[in-house]
């Protein structure tokens, strides 16, 4: 039985109870969002090790990442201290999207010692195991989804929703198909003209997910590139076989999670959200990202954050994060540590933002201690401790500037907080009366003139003078 059979049932699980407790609501709760298909608790019955959590738009916003071998790079040592760099980093799951060498070995070893859950892409495996893509055969996706599964992976990206008709809708694009799971079966249809074996076998491999509780995590494999290819024709078609699958998923019992873009502009992020949620049926929406622009290689874990915080904004459940890494090379643990911290304060500005349970307490008892200069306090409480404290200790280092009022950034003079604390404790400040019955005029005030950007600065309409056609 499935977390979702037992929902519907109206058992609450082991596993719901432990959510319930890690999100601070009521269990019932957990059952009736699990029961919905509007949450999923990813928990393989063969994964020992796992403590449970849950994703979905009701609960705090969670951060998946991705981590795995290249044929060029990594081996079962390294992938395990990226999984204890992620874990330790704050990573609520951990994706192993190894395609190199010793594939059976990393999945091993990751299980045995990750207590989140565990995500792969099968069809990785799969292609390893041919000499050319095109030869894949359903017989042999179907037996690698079933010894991932025995193996207690809970859940796995099924690209099943990129179909033989969509593929002309992808001419012309700027950047073509750039999931890899989408690429590898675009090429295989089209070698073999023949549908996507993962749509045809769905039920199949539905069998197995339910036997194990391996959540389905429905790829996108037509997802944007680019900006240019945002919410074109391709990705909505692909969309819509989602929203079909999730269903025929549901039907078997199999929780559900379905995965989006990608390269968004800011503007169109919350729409694209809109439009999954209700499409899936409101199953939780686990993105990539989105990238917001295209311009910053080697700093798209910034890109990336930006869309993600917005699409948890309008609902997305759950972000994977984007390391700097990105369309350059592996990610080494330092990435994973840069972009999991990156995609934390995505997900909890939009946790503050959205008024989630808890959230906003972090940040208020993060001021206190700030202003309090309760360094260790604060330390404690930043989203990365132990850079928090290099940091500090960098230009004031030793014992005696833990309780200091004032670091180096303004130094002992200018420590504003420190100023404003003496003054208050001088005492007078409420007693100061302000004279505001003439106001300020910002036409003549030499604060506002001086405060006042130069002409034309903040004017977007305005472009440079130079630029073509400015001239026409
Ligand atoms: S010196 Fe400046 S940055 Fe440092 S604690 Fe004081 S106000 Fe804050």
């Amino acid at each position: 039985m499935t977390q979702l059979d037992a929902a519907r049932a109206g058992t609450i699980t082991d596993a719901m109870e432990r959510v319930a407790e890690r999100e601070r609501v009521d269990p019932e709760f957990v059952r009736q969002q699990v029961a919905d298909g509007q949450a999923v608790i990813p928990t393989n019955v063969n994964h020992d090790r796992l403590d449970p959590m849950v994703i979905g738009r009701e609960f705090a916003t969670k951060v998946n990442a991705n981590i795995g071998n290249s044929e060029e790079s990594g081996d079962s040592e390294t992938e395990l201290e990226k999984l204890h760099t992620a874990v330790h980093h704050g990573a609520d799951t951990v994706m192993d999207l190894s395609t190199g060498s010793d594939l059976d070995e990393i999945r091993t070893a990751n299980l045995a010692h990750s207590p989140v859950p565990i995500g792969t892409v099968p069809i990785y495996e799969a292609v390893t195991r041919v000499e050319d893509p095109t030869e894949l055969t359903t017989e042999r996706l179907l037996s690698v989804i079933e010894k991932q599964a025995q193996q207690g992976v809970d859940y796995m990206t099924i690209h099943a929703g990129v179909r033989l008709e969509h593929l002309p809708l992808t001419d012309g694009r700027t950047t073509g198909i750039v999931s890899r799971g989408g690429s590898i079966l675009a090429k295989w249809m089209e070698d073999n003209q023949a549908e996507n074996p993962l749509y045809t076998a769905f039920d199949e491999i539905c069998a197995i997910l339910s036997e194990y509780d391996v959540t389905i995590s429905l790829g996108d494999g037509l997802r944007p590139g680019s900006l240019a290819d945002a919410g074109d024709p391709a990705q909505y078609a692909e969309l819509e076989t989602l929203g079909e699958l999730t269903r025929r998923a549901w039907d078997h019992g199999v929780q559900v999670m379905v995965e989006g873009p990608g390269h968004v502009p800011m503007d169109e992020i919350a729409g694209q959200v809109e439009r999954q949620q209700s499409v899936c049926d409101g199953a939780p929406f686990y993105v990539l990202g989105p990238l917001v622009t295209d311009i910053a290689p080697g700093y798209d874990h910034i890109t990336s954050a930006i869309g993600a915080t917005e699409a948890a904004r309008a609902g997305a459940a759950m972000l994977c994060y984007v390391t700097p890494k990105e369309h350059l090379g592996l990610p080494d643990a330092e990435d994973v540590r840069d972009g999991l911290a990156a995609y934390r304060i995505a997900a909890h500005a939009a946790d503050v933002a959205n008024g989630r349970e808890g959230a906003r307490e972090w940040d208020d008892a993060l001021s206190e201690a700030r202003y309090a200069f309760d360094w260790q306090r604060q330390f404690e409480l930043a989203l990365d401790p132990e850079r928090a404290r290099a940091f500090h200790d960098q230009t004031l280092p030793g014992d005696n500037y833990e309780t200091a009022r004032f670091c180096s950034m303004c130094g002992v003079e200018f420590c504003s907080m420190r100023i404003d604390q003496d003054a208050r404790d001088e005492g007078g400040m409420d007693e100061i009366e302000i004279d505001d019955t003439d106001g300020t005029d910002p036409e003549t005030s030499q604060a506002a003139a001086v405060n006042r950007p130069p002409v034309g600065t903040h004017d977007t309409a305005a472009g440079p003078t130079d630029s073509p056609g400015a001239d026409d």
